[in-house]
């Protein structure tokens, strides 16, 4: 019995060391460029999350500023990817498109996005729902960077 919970665990572990080494991506295997404490936030593909709403033919466009109603692509990055969990809005000044970030509580992700808060120590982190990206909150994090090789 002992020896079939001690397999069972080494089973677990070796699926959990597999699920991880799966999302690291290939610049993390270098020490990080940089630490940095950052605020972090979240956000979702959500008209409330992205600035858009629906016009009345139902069709989502942006709610405010000098693109004010024009087509919003829902769950399209600024850098023309498609939006998941790992894709990270940032200050693209400081950390330009392609860097790779490990936020605790996160993970792994890349800078692919932006946001008009989103600047300066300022990072905003994709989750799929809405309450999850609500749940995270604000929260003052150490993040560790690698920048993309040129
Ligand atoms: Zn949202």
């Amino acid at each position: 019995m002992v020896r079939r919970m001690a397999r069972t665990v080494m089973l677990l572990g070796a699926l959990l060391l597999a699920a991880s080494c799966a999302t690291t991506p290939r610049e993390a295997r270098r020490p990080p460029d940089r630490a940095m404490t950052m605020t972090v936030t979240a956000y979702c593909p959500c008209g409330k999350c992205c600035g858009w709403r629906r016009n009345w033919l139902f069709r989502p466009v942006i709610r405010s500023g000098p693109r004010r109603g024009k087509p919003k692509a829902v769950g399209v990055t600024a850098s023309g990817t498609k939006a998941r969990p790992g894709t990270i809005a940032a200050d693209t000044r400081l950390l330009p498109f392609g860097t790779v970030l490990h936020v605790p509580g996160y993970g792994y992700g890349r800078v692919e996005d932006t946001g008009g808060d989103i600047q300066g120590h300022r990072l905003d982190v994709f989750f799929k729902r809405h309450s999850t990206a609500e749940a995270w909150g604000v929260q003052r994090l150490p993040v560790r960077v690698w920048y993309a090789p040129r």
